[in-house]
């Protein structure tokens, strides 16, 4: 009997799954893929035990799109590793071809991949979106336009962005470089291939440009390298108002495919900040809000995507410090001093705190991913990142 319900439980969802890929015989209009960089699934749980904590509860609050029908977990490895870095996973969920840690829209041969961004932009005319809470030209975001067999390319990925043709390009900042002799100042360059590169959204605002691309920093408080933002910071462009502003510029009158990442939310593991990491998912979160309230608006002809490229920190919630409990007030009194914390002390506070790391690099685990919209069923349940681009397009 047992095995005769497992049975047909299969067959339902193998019919349900069809059906819902039957159906799908083009890509949805709008398109939101969200990409929070290093986003385990306990990443989540901390966001979301920290709102519980506010809320004076144990668990329940949630995050927004914890709370989207779909649901799966996606595989992550590499071609060359079991646990990949951001170059790799972008790759795979941009072109859905795994290859080398460090590669970037190429293959393990160093040949050049189309991601779906380029296939949706030239093959069905769709307006692209490209932004990230780190530089524009860091991995994730250049996994979309650029094909380079080294990541730390910056001369290369910047000139390949104009060949895009991408509508908004947008981050904290451009890597300036220089390397093997080479060097250009980026804005000049962008500027010169027909973009216009505003800095903060007063700039964004008086631009009539056609291609934009965004930096969140006021050109005043500019960097010549990477100039991180910060989310607490008035003057600059945080996440979700950088997608209120994308989706303006794309506007609704044609199809668009935007992509975000939450890129800090992986730097903040990797230094293994709990609190910082809870902030980064919260500043993710408000962006995601945005998209929701647009599939709102245009619930039948939007798909939403949620997902991460890889674990980052090796993070839990329960150590051998806190035992059967977990302590935020320990983080926020430290967190509202102000401290700057020594590795050691740092240590001690996961540990006592129970939200404490094992790594400070990548890991191999399952990422989730939630989905919404028209669509959303295909990707449900387990999937390995390369088939995220067939399952945008419609292609499985
Ligand atoms: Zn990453």
């Amino acid at each position: 009997m047992k095995h005769l319900s497992t049975f047909f439980l299969a067959t339902a969802l193998a019919a349900f799954s069809l059906t819902a890929c039957s159906q799908q015989e083009k890509p949805a209009k709008y398109i939101f893929l969200f990409i929070g960089d290093g986003m385990s699934s306990s990443s989540v749980d901390l966001a979301e035990s920290y709102l519980s904590y506010k809320a004076g509860k144990l668990g329940g609050e949630q995050l927004s799109f914890t709370r989207f029908p779909g649901l799966g977990f996606c595989t992550t490895y590499s071609a060359n590793s079991r646990i990949t870095d951001s170059a790799a996973a972008g790759t795979a969920i941009a072109t859905g071809c795994k290859t080398n840690n460090s590669s970037l829209g190429v293959d393990p041969q160093g040949q050049p991949l189309e991601s779906f961004a380029k296939v949706l932009k030239n093959e069905y005319g769709y307006n692209i979106g490209i932004f990230s809470s780190v530089p524009l030209n860091h991995a994730t975001p250049a996994a979309f336009y650029a094909n380079v067999s080294e990541r730390g390319s910056y001369y290369d990925i910047t000139c390949q962005l104009p060949l895009s043709n991408f509508d908004f390009v947008g981050g904290s900042g451009i890597l300036h470089f220089s390397e093997e002799g080479r060097e250009m100042d980026s804005e000049e360059y962008l500027e010169s291939h027909g973009y216009d590169v505003v800095f903060g959204q007063k700039e964004f605002e008086n631009s009539k440009a056609e291609k934009i691309v965004m930096v969140a920093n006021p050109r005043k408080d500019r960097k010549d390298k990477v100039a991180n933002y910060d989310v607490q910071d008035d003057e600059l462009v945080t996440l979700d108002k950088m997608m209120e502003d994308c989706i303006s510029h794309l506007g609704t009158d044609k199809a668009f495919f935007i992509m975000c990442e939450g890129g800090e939310i992986d730097w903040t593991l990797h230094s293994n900040k709990s609190m910082a990491t809870v902030e980064a998912i919260l500043a993710f979160d408000k962006a995601i809000q945005k998209a929701y309230e647009f599939y709102l608006k245009h619930p039948k002809e939007t798909l939403i995507i949620v997902t991460a490229d890889h674990e980052t920190g090796g993070l839990s919630l329960g150590s051998n410090g806190s035992g059967y409990s977990l302590h935020w007030d320990i983080v926020e009194e430290r967190y509202a001093a102000g401290d700057k914390l020594s590795k050691e002390e740092r240590k001690a506070l996961n540990s006592a705190s129970g939200f404490d790391f094992t790594s400070v690099h990548h890991n191999a685990g399952n990422v989730p991913v939630y989905s919404i919209g028209k669509g959303f069923e295909a990707f449900c349940g387990r999937i390995d990142n390369t088939q995220i681009k067939n399952k945008i397009l419609c292609r499985q």
